[in-house]
């Protein structure tokens, strides 16, 4: 083993682990385990990984051993980090410090169905494909559904505050999450809910910690359970994509819809000119499209027969107000399909200016106002263009927006730019470029209003520095709440810029 791959634990950490989970199978020292659990899908400078892996990785089963390692990390000031699938794209579970990972995995039971009050209880390593087939003979179904759907699990869900491509009918997964189990950084476990039992959907009793504890990335503590809601399952499905010969006739065209108070609307999503490109030169998916069309809408209803049915009519009107030209059946629900189950696609780009050259995928997200996306769209494109001139290594890949606002379409988008990294070239000064640039990408969103992630997280370099920027006079809130409840900043160090909570002079 070379020196760069030593972990920082010694023999006897990993005995006390052992003798937690009772069980040697579940506490992994051993190098392939460690670097299993390094790194995300996201590009990463694979020239520096050693300094991303953990000590030693964990498997527990329950909260009480989840409470023990958290407990025993405090002792000897060693961090810790939750890690649920390993499919997150902002790093949230790499752990910057080494120290112990609690990869939650096997947590995977479905403990209790509920269909009086609408609620399945489970544990965070179940993934949401999994859960759905559970439930479908109920026919109910859990409405958490990314383009990570069959590899994300419910513990990263919670604790990315994920982005669900039908959140504007049924919500995204902080509405859809009732309340849960946390062991907090001090290894204390607590349940968190709105106030009340565990299977309440609003109460006013003191303060709403269930938001507090969705989306923190693992810095607040592990969820080692959770409640959650129960839909009807839809009974019908239906999509829609209109293409169009420019840009501005496309972004209208989608506020109209979403604006047209349709309650089936389940999302809308707004493709750009270099997002067209990238698809008709890079995805075998593609079906084929005269070279006018320049910007594409999708949209997607979900609900029962004698709805949906009226209000797609609506929707084809809509779509082709504004010059929208339907695509046909084969790709409304076949792509439309696809988007649950993308997640390999786009990890691979494969060409730059055409030379054959494999490309992995960062994608970059905020959230943003309607009123702001033609404008940041010019600027981020802008800024992708100066980069790639300058390195050599980044390609555009183009834009997505999607409808963000839970249950309201009308007014927030997910904005994501997809950059193509040439990974293989990355060294110090690469990196550095592809830091700076996110940076100033960030910085864009900023300026129009935005927030720099709508899920992923701000939890890389480049996003990370900017968080108290954004939070402006609530920064000193956020900092307070973190040292109260983690004085020994154990739980995922070195994320959010979360560190200068420690620093001296806090009040
Ligand atoms: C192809 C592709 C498509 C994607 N599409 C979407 C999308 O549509 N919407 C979207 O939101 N995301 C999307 N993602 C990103 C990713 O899937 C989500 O961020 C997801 O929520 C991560 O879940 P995970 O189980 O992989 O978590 P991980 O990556 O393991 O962890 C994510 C974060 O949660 C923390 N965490 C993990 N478990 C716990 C726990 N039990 N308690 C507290 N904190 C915990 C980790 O420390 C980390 O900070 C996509 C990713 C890929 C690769």
């Amino acid at each position: 083993m070379s020196v760069a791959f030593k972990s920082a634990v010694d023999d006897g950490v990993v005995e006390e682990l052992r003798a937690i989970v009772g069980d040697d199978d579940r506490v992994l020292p051993n190098l392939s385990s460690r670097v299993n659990r390094t790194r995300v899908p996201a590009p990463f400078p694979v020239h520096r990984w050693a300094e991303y892996m953990p000590d030693v990785a964990i498997l527990p089963r329950t909260a009480e051993e989840v409470s023990e390692v958290v407990k025993l990390a405090n002792r000897l000031r060693i961090p810790v980090v939750p890690r649920a699938g390993g499919t997150g794209l902002s790093d949230g579970a790499v752990p910057l410090r080494g120290g112990i990972v609690v990869d939650v995995k096997l947590m995977n039971e479905i403990h209790e169905v509920d269909l009086a009050d609408r609620t399945v209880t489970v544990g965070p390593g179940i993934n949401m494909l999994k859960l759905n087939e559970e439930l479908k003979r109920h026919g109910v179904f859990y409405p958490d559904d990314p383009a990570s759907y069959p590899c994300s699990l419910v513990g990263g869900r919670i604790g990315t505050g994920g982005w669900s491509l039908l959140g504007a009918r049924f919500g995204h997964t902080r509405d859809n999450v009732v309340s849960m189990e946390v062991v907090l950084p001090t290894g204390e476990i607590v349940e968190i809910g709105d106030g009340g039992g565990r299977k309440l959907r609003k109460s006013s009793t003191a303060f709403n910690l269930k938001q507090l504890f969705t989306g923190h990335q693992g810095t607040l503590g592990i969820c080692t359970e959770a409640t959650l809601e129960l839909a009807p399952r839809p009974e019908v499905e239906f999509a829609a994509f209109f293409a169009f010969e420019d840009y501005m006739s496309a972004w209208e065209t989608t506020g109209v819809l979403t604006k047209a108070g349709l309650a089936t609307l389940a999302g809308v999503v707004l493709f750009d000119e270099w997002k067209i490109r990238y698809l008709r030169r890079d995805d075998e998916a593609y079906i084929p499209q005269p070279d006018s069309v320049r910007a594409v809408v999708a949209v997607a209803m979900y609900g029962s027969r004698a709805e949906v049915e009226p209000a797609s009519r609506v929707v084809m009107k809509l779509g082709r107000s504004r010059g929208g030209r339907y695509l046909g059946d084969e790709i409304s629900s076949g792509d439309w399909a696809s988007r649950h189950d993308r997640y390999a696609t786009p990890l691979h780009g494969r060409s730059k200016e055409g030379q054959a050259v494999i490309m992995s995928w960062h994608c970059e997200d905020a959230a943003l106002n309607y009123s702001a996306l033609p404008q940041v769209r010019e600027e981020w494109h802008a800024i992708v263009a100066r980069y790639r001139e300058r390195y050599g290594i980044f390609d555009d890949w183009g834009m997505f927006a999607y409808t963000n606002g839970a249950h309201k379409p009308w007014a927030d988008y997910l904005v994501e730019i997809d950059v193509g990294i040439w990974e293989e070239r990355l060294d110090d000064e690469n990196w550095g470029g592809w830091v700076n640039c996110k940076r100033e990408i960030s910085e864009v969103t900023l300026r129009h209003g935005g927030s720099i992630t709508a899920c992923h997280g701000a939890t890389r370099a480049g996003d990370a520095e900017l968080v108290p920027d954004e939070m402006g006079g609530a920064w000193q809130v956020v900092k307070s709440i973190k040292r109260a409840l983690d004085p020994n900043n154990v739980m995922n160090p070195g994320k959010q810029s979360l560190d200068e909570a420690y620093e001296e002079g806090l009040a």
